[in-house]
């Protein structure tokens, strides 16, 4: 499936941290993760497109020796800069299928959450890997979900966004990939960590639009999805307006690009 255009996340700016947010320290973790997968040395120079708030961004930097973003969104890299402090994060506002940059400059890319939002993905990928050195990695990380949010969140799919679920945004970037000759390099690099959840609050989320899957969405359809979401929260917990402690996991995955062809 292509989209006429890219989900540009202006909309989410001021709510964006605090429904994504990693729980207080798990993002230093999460960043010495990245930095140790990808290789990360004081002078690399990295590339991260659909840069947002600079939830990876921020943490991330000080591993490297320069770390640009780019982003659609204004307003979602006014929240990163809001909170920059001495970490050195270049951005710019463009798109990732049409990257400002000169090829073979970059140590190592990251992409968190973005591949399934873009237009044209392959040519996203095919920028990647023009401006990334030769033997530079690409770092695909996400949020892993632990069994029971997954759950909820798949009774949502089930009912009101079937078609969009088939057509699968989150597992077609990697077969894109492996089509377009990036190899995966070793097993996911995982970081598990303990948090509260609030079920009934999850899915109130759904109900105010928080996720860029609801965003296209008829009011009766979200309402269709949260009665779904709500009647298996009751079934599943004594209360579920009560916090439950949860594992989730934050992953990595290593690609290295395909050979170039000289010229
Ligand atoms: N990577 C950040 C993180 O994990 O917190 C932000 C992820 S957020 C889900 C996706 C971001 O990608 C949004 O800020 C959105 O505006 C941006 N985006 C979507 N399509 C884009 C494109 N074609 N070029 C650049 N940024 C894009």
């Amino acid at each position: 499936m292509t989209r006429r255009q890219s989900i540009v996340f202006d909309r989410a700016a001021g709510f964006y941290d605090n429904s994504r947010g990693f729980p207080p320290g798990e993002e230093a973790a999460v960043a010495a993760m990245m930095a140790r997968a990808g290789g990360l040395a004081p002078a690399s120079q990295v590339l991260e497109i659909g840069v947002g708030t600079g939830r990876i961004a921020l943490p991330l930097a000080p591993h490297t020796g320069g770390f640009y973003g780019l982003d659609l969104s204004a307003s979602m890299m006014a929240q990163l800069r809001a909170k920059q402090n001495s970490e050195q994060v270049y951005l710019a506002l463009a798109d990732a299928a049409r990257l400002p940059f000169p090829d073979d400059t970059f140590d190592a890319a990251v992409v968190v959450h973005v591949f399934h939002l873009v237009a044209n993905l392959e040519g996203v990928i095919k920028e990647l890997g023009r401006v990334l050195k030769p033997g530079a990695p690409l770092l695909h990380g996400r949020n892993q979900m632990d069994k029971e949010v997954a759950e909820l969140r798949m009774a949502w799919h089930e009912v009101v966004d079937a078609e969009r679920l088939a057509a699968s945004n989150w597992g077609r970037p990697v077969e894109v990939l492996a089509q377009m000759g990036w190899r995966q390099q070793g097993l996911t690099h995982e970081h598990k960590f303990r948090h509260e959840y609030v079920p009934l609050h999850a899915v109130e989320g759904f109900r105010q639009r928080l996720w860029s899957s609801t965003w296209a969405l008829s009011d009766d359809e979200i309402e269709r999805g949260v009665a779904v979401m709500e009647a298996l929260a009751h079934s599943r917990y004594d209360d579920p307006s009560q916090p439950v402690t949860t594992t989730s996991a934050f992953c990595v995955d290593v690609y290295m690009p395909p050979a170039r062809a000289d010229g």
